[in-house]
């Protein structure tokens, strides 16, 4: 079946067409037809993107206002007599829709009955950037294609497997109880499409496996996968917790937050905005927030460049150690997501030191390894490091097909 996997957020409109089956899972041999963006929603130079497989990409650029005409120019594309992959709409047979926030109510993807959307919109709370953008994308995709069906795949949805006592803060439990404050973790779909990569990568079943997998990209998460189920991950109540990421801080002391907040005489906009869009590595080294562009300047000696790529992975190493402590050992450590799939320094940067735990990598298969499945650990090594391109429009495509078929998720 062709399932549509679309990933909307407030001025975009992600998607790829992935051709898939109950048997082509069994197999591995599902696979995406076509994939592209819709940028700048609202403004009258929309940028449309679509790459077919094996083909060129092409770009077109038109006024697009509204969820909804991006839908519809999706759609066109898709069944595009030269660049298409489709003859018409009737050809998609689902769609799945990654949502960002399912809180507690979600523990694993939904069909998108009214109910599963009423219960998405009460988790606008705790998401108001986010679940908004995603219910509108909800919205258009079901009035253009009403009669297939939907499925919603939360990136906290994972995360709920995660005990009390990595869940909760040391605060008030009565601020969990009324206003659900603890820590959910993002970029599920992620650390579960790649836990899975790498079971099979290692021949294991989940029952023998504890793998703690890095998500580096623009955000950035780590995750204790014990059993096949997540035990803990760094991202917390909202995306900034955890690592350091590119805009964002990590964690933090909240008491420095309210020094800041009198001292530099900040309204709680300008606080939000602080610690979401000018900290991390933007923040500490003043010259980007991309970790090409600052291995770049430390190359040529910018000392807070190299300042923000040892914090970066000082912090990495930190989770690491702590996620082996939680799950009493590990055997796998994974990188995946722009950074961890290509950046070979940042990986044997974040790992140096670990050589204690069973954890070495070697540093040709490291260099040699970018954006494609390797195992870069040393010979001598008891614990595996492996890079695994992450690809979660494959696994929202996935739960789609097993929704519809009412097959078990796994
Ligand atoms: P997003 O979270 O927006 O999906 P990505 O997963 O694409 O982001 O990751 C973006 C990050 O990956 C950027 O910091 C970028 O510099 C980094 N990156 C991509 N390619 C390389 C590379 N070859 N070397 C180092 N960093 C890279």
């Amino acid at each position: 079946m062709k399932v549509l996997v679309l990933n909307c957020g407030s001025s975009s409109v992600k998607y790829q067409l992935i051709e898939t089956s109950l048997e082509a899972i069994e197999k591995n041999e599902d696979h995406a037809l076509g994939r592209g963006s819709v940028e700048r929603i609202g403004t009258a130079a929309a940028v449309h993107t679509f790459q077919a497989a094996g083909r060129d990409k092409v770009t077109d650029s038109k006024e697009i206002l509204e969820h909804r005409d991006a839908l519809a120019d999706i759609l066109r594309m898709l069944a595009h007599p030269e660049r298409g992959v489709i003859a018409g709409p009737a050809d998609v047979d689902a769609v799945g829709h990654r949502m960002v926030h399912g809180g507690e109510r979600f523990t694993a993807s939904a069909l998108a009955t009214p109910e599963a959307i009423r219960a998405v919109q009460d988790c606008v709370p705790l998401a108001p950037l986010h679940n908004p953008s995603n219910l509108r994308g909800y919205e258009a995709a079901r009035r253009i294609l009403p009669d297939v069906p939907h499925a919603l795949v939360f990136d906290t949805a994972y995360h709920q497997t995660m005990p009390p006592v990595a869940f909760l803060y040391g605060l008030p439990y009565v601020l969990y109880t009324r206003h659900a404050v603890r820590r959910y973790g993002f970029h599920g779909t992620s650390h579960r499409f790649v836990g899975w990569r790498s079971r099979v990568l290692l021949g294991k079943p989940r029952e023998q496996t504890r793998l703690i997998t890095c998500h580096l990209g623009n955000g950035a998460s780590v995750c204790a996968i014990d059993h096949g189920r997540s035990v803990d991950t760094s991202l917390g109540f909202t995306p900034i917790e955890g690592l350091i990421m590119g805009t964002r801080c990590g964690d933090l002391d909240p008491g420095a937050i309210f020094h800041v907040m009198h001292a530099e005489d900040l309204s709680e906009h300008q606080l939000t905005t602080m610690l979401n869009k000018h900290s991390g590595l933007q923040g500490i080294s003043g010259v980007s927030n991309d970790m090409r562009e600052l291995l770049e300047a430390e190359a040529k000696g910018h000392e807070r460049a190299k300042l923000a790529i040892d914090m970066f992975c000082y912090r990495l190493r930190k989770y690491i150690a702590a996620y082996a402590g939680v799950m009493g050992g590990v055997d796998a450590v994974i990188f995946t997501g722009g950074i961890g799939e290509n950046a070979s320094p940042v990986r044997a940067r974040s790992v140096v030191g670990l050589e204690f735990m069973g954890l070495k990598i070697d540093p040709a298969k490291n260099a040699a390894a970018a954006g494609m499945e390797a195992d870069v650990s040393a010979a001598e090594a008891s614990v595996r490091t492996l890079v695994i391109p992450t690809n979660e429009e494959l696994i929202i495509a996935r739960d789609t097909v097993r929704l519809v078929a009412g097959a078990e998720q796994d």
